[in-house]
């Protein structure tokens, strides 16, 4: 797949049928300025020197692989976590964040938009925000507010103004509506930062990009620890950006499985999951072609997770991509099976990982029992701390 990053999405922004553009054209005229700003500036010597310091001094990069020794004696497999939860505010987020907010900078933009679901990208994207001296708004639902309450005053502390969005199921989607209604008021000084592998042309490309230091630090380390490449790789899925950062690292490494893991909530009842490759089909969502949990009229399902951050009824156009080339394998875990994950990692090895992680690292497990020869390499995305409250209130300390 030499050439798979500079054909990958097309001049177009599609990955395969997936991807594109699907809005109305005066956000196009933004998405295509955006677009060429990338393309310019991404590529110069100053732009990469300024990221690959920023991500050293600022972020603390390389973030660790680690050899979950305790937790592999128990199961038979080998684990290894790639350590995002040690990243800057606790999880991958701030890889794209950095990243966009520096494109901001490099355009003269003055504010950053976004919407967030647990939090995670709204504090990551105040921080950037903070970190260059530009405003910040960020769109959050009235539900994940109640629920992410810390991550509310992270944000307020770091300087950004949050908006509360009060319609619909008033969780991620209608964040995002809210966001691009908000940046669409002012174009010209204001830039939209998503959150995700997610949203019209460029940003599927432009995260994942960001993104791609996940994996090309993952995939050394790896090598370096065990003069291998690890049998399994293994990321939860959202709207996928922690995903593509690790698996585009190892596409090419035939030998390597690779593995998606959405969240499939409850029960498999239609807003008892958000196991979008799993249960959906090819739709148009936020302005891009993916996977959809969709009615039979084309709009998105509720959705839920106990993993704020996964509860998404799209998914990334490249994950739709590489589901159907059978590149990476989509598989889901149940809220209860993430629990379980939580208080192991946590029991087990000292490290409290994001519900959102702890998808990940409840497939890992499972793969560890069947298959008690192999490695397998988890990215870790976030911590946990944001949950913990959530945790005890629901279930409790476990013994
Ligand atoms: C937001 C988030 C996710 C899900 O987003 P992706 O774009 O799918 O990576 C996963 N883990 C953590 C810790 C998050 O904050």
């Amino acid at each position: 797949m030499g050439d798979y990053f500079k054909n990958t999405p097309n001049e177009k922004g599609y990955f395969g049928e997936y991807g594109g553009s699907f809005i109305p054209p005066e956000l196009q005229k933004e998405m295509d300025r955006i677009t060429d700003a990338y393309y310019a500036i991404s590529k110069s010597h100053q732009f990469i020197e300024e990221l690959r310091s920023i991500r050293k001094h600022f972020q603390g990069r390389p973030t660790p692989v680690y050899f979950a020794k305790r937790l592999s004696n128990e199961l038979g497999g080998r684990i290894y976590l790639k350590r995002e939860d040690l990243n800057h505010t606790g999880a991958h987020k701030l890889n794209h964040c950095m990243g966009e907010a520096l494109l901001a900078k490099y355009m003269g933009k003055k504010k950053l938009i976004a919407e967030t679901g647990a939090g995670q990208h709204g504090v990551a994207l105040a921080t950037a925000a903070a970190y260059f001296g530009l405003e910040c708004e960020i769109h959050m639902g009235e539900v994940d507010i109640a629920k992410e309450h810390p991550n509310v005053v992270r944000m307020k502390i770091l300087g950004a103004t949050v908006v509360s969005v009060t319609h619909g199921l008033k969780t991620l989607k209608e964040a995002v509506d809210s966001a691009f209604e908000a940046y669409l008021k002012d174009p010209v000084n204001s830039i939209y930062c998503i959150g995700s592998v997610v949203g019209p042309h460029p940003f599927p490309m432009m995260v994942r990009d960001f993104q791609r230091v996940v994996g090309i630090e993952a995939r050394e380390q790896f090598l370096e620890m065990t003069g291998e490449l690890p049998d399994n790789v293994v990321a939860c899925v959202g709207g996928g950006s922690n995903a593509m950062g690790m698996f585009t690292a190892f596409l090419d490494d035939a030998d390597c499985k690779l593995y998606g893991v959405e969240p499939a909530g409850r029960s498999t009842k239609i807003g008892d999951h958000a196991a979008t490759i799993t249960y959906g089909k090819p739709g148009i969502i936020h302005g891009f072609k993916c996977y959809l949990l969709q009615d039979e009229k084309g709009e998105p399902l509720p959705v839920y997770s106990i993993a704020s951050g996964l509860d998404y009824p799209g998914v990334g156009p490249e994950h739709s991509m590489l589901h159907d080339l059978k590149k990476v394998n989509y598989t889901s875990v149940t809220d209860s099976e993430c629990v379980d994950a939580f208080f192991d990692l946590s029991r087990k090895e000292g490290i409290i990982p994001a519900l959102e992680s702890s998808h990940a690292v409840a497939y890992a497990m499972k793969l560890a029992k069947d298959n008690p020869r192999q490695s397998i390499l988890v990215n870790l995305s976030g911590r946990g701390d944001k949950d913990i409250d959530f945790i005890v209130e629901n279930y409790g300390i476990r013994k």
